[in-house]
């Protein structure tokens, strides 16, 4: 997916006075966090799952090539064929080549966050290859020519007005606000998609290294046709993927369920390993898993692995008041949300995301709710700090630490400098005990008063013994 934008602030302040993306976002508090607490309420166990999980991810980490090989000798030994690409441009061609090979003309898609990475349709399109997307969100967002703004609910952004404007548009029907006639005629368009494609590319949740398998999860049963339908399946995931045993998987289907969106258990549990076997009532012919790497093992061993353990479950986006409040588009490439702000500058450089790692509050609430504990706002904290050292951050945030930095060093002049800054807040404040404008504070002054410090410096009650 090409970059739209990405300055974050002048997305995001689009996003604050955009009233119907204001609206859609309403839902989203409403829904997916509420949905998680019940689920997660009613599994006692799963405060220890999450621990399970943390583990086995490092342990996976730890010793991803043999997981991978074990994988590729099993995808080999069931008849299908993997294909390690490290770059987004190398998994591209491959897909392309592979779809030229059987002479495809329609691809049908399963939604898939690393086919966005890699920019697949816009590719695809670009080479005389038609992909159709068939997760509903997808499709409705393909119909529009706009891109997911979350991971799990690609079109969150979106009120029933747009759709059914957009099927409207496209299906050439008499226009319905009714969900159900839309749900309808988006079965009905994607019906004859299905049966007429030649290749179907799916995502993977996961890659099962002992038997070879990969699995997808789906509400919609989409996945399935996608997969089971055309002669040539195309599985696009990404290395991190791979668990050892369809047990372990198991382990991260409870989590993963329950955190994304409050459900027990995903409604379609689908497993691929390898092209249709004889006897097989369905299945593809030619079974490929593309491998992408795209800079993922380049943070195995660092500060930034534990990122690799994420499976996509949604939770640190739908927990965080940054993203509630301007939605996924804001964050200006394929992953929003703090999962995407620490995975999007890895991806697209620091030059280019150095944004994104400073669109939090650090509040916290992503790492409390992520089923395998990556410590988001720490690996924020790193990117910053990798900001700061190769000279990104902007001059007027450089000065100003050098200046606090400054001061607190010299801790007669602090205190000093902290009473007047007191005193003149207050002073400013006046009666209303609020500051509508501030000098080098616009960021917060611009859509919200500041509140006067309430009194005294926290050095002096601290000496007068009130805390
Ligand atoms: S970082 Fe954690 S909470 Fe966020 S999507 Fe990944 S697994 Fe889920």
């Amino acid at each position: 997916m090409q970059i739209k934008s990405p300055d974050f602030k002048k997305n995001a302040r689009i996003a604050l006075q955009d009233v119907g993306l204001q609206k859609a976002l309403g839902n989203l508090k409403a829904g997916f966090p509420v949905k998680r607490s019940i689920a997660v309420d009613r599994m006692p166990e799963f405060e220890d799952l999450r621990d399970e999980a943390r583990d086995l991810k490092n342990h996976i980490l730890g010793n991803l090539d043999i997981y991978l090989e074990q994988f590729e000798s099993k995808v080999i030994e069931n008849g299908g064929h993997v294909h390690w690409c490290r770059t987004a441009e190398d998994a591209q061609k491959k897909i392309l080549e592979i779809c030229q090979e059987v002479d495809a003309k329609t691809v049908t898609k399963g939604k898939s966050m690393v086919s966005e990475e890699i920019n697949l349709n816009e590719y695809l399109e670009a080479n005389g290859v038609q992909p159709i997307e068939t997760d509903l969100g997808e499709y409705i967002l393909q119909l529009r020519e706009d891109h997911p703004s979350h991971i799990i609910a690609p079109a969150i952004h979106l009120n029933l007005e747009d759709v059914s404007e957009a099927f409207h548009k496209h299906h050439k029907r008499p226009k319905s606000d009714d969900p159900a006639v839309l749900m309808q005629e988006a079965r009905e368009m994607l019906r004859k998609k299905f049966v007429a494609a030649d290749v179907g590319i799916t995502g993977a949740n996961f890659c099962v290294a002992e038997t070879g398998s990969t699995i997808i999860v789906t509400n919609e049963g989409n996945g399935d046709l996608t997969q089971t339908l055309p002669k040539t399946h195309i599985v696009v995931t990404s290395i991190e993927k791979v668990v050892p045993t369809l047990e372990d998987m198991t382990l991260f289907l409870r989590l993963l369920a329950r955190s994304a969106t409050g459900q027990e258990f995903t409604v379609y549990n689908t497993l691929s390993t390898g092209p249709r076997r004889e006897g097989d009532q369905d299945g593809p012919e030619n079974f490929h898993v593309v491998l992408v790497d795209n800079g993922r093992s380049e943070m195995v061993g660092t500060e930034f692995q534990d990122m690799l353990r994420c499976i996509r479950c949604s939770a640190c986006m739908n927990h965080c008041p940054v993203y509630g409040s301007v939605g996924g588009h804001a964050y200006g490439w394929v992953y929003p949300g703090p999962m995407g702000s620490v995975l999007t500058p890895q991806m697209i450089g620091i030059e280019k995301g150095g944004n994104l790692p400073n669109a939090s509050t650090f509040c916290g609430k992503c790492e409390s709710v992520c089923p395998v504990r990556i410590p988001l706002p720490k690996l924020m904290r790193h990117w910053r700090e990798n900001e700061f050292e190769k000279h990104l951050t902007p001059s007027a945030a450089r000065y100003g630490l050098a200046g606090w930095a400054f001061f607190a060093k010299r801790p007669t002049m602090y205190r000093m400098l902290s009473k007047t800054s007191n005193w003149f807040l207050r002073t400013m404040a006046g009666k209303k005990g609020k500051i509508s404008k501030l000098p080098l504070a616009g960021g917060w002054t611009d859509f919200r008063d500041m509140p006067a410090p309430s009194g005294k410096t926290f050095m002096q009650q601290w000496k007068e013994g009130q805390r």
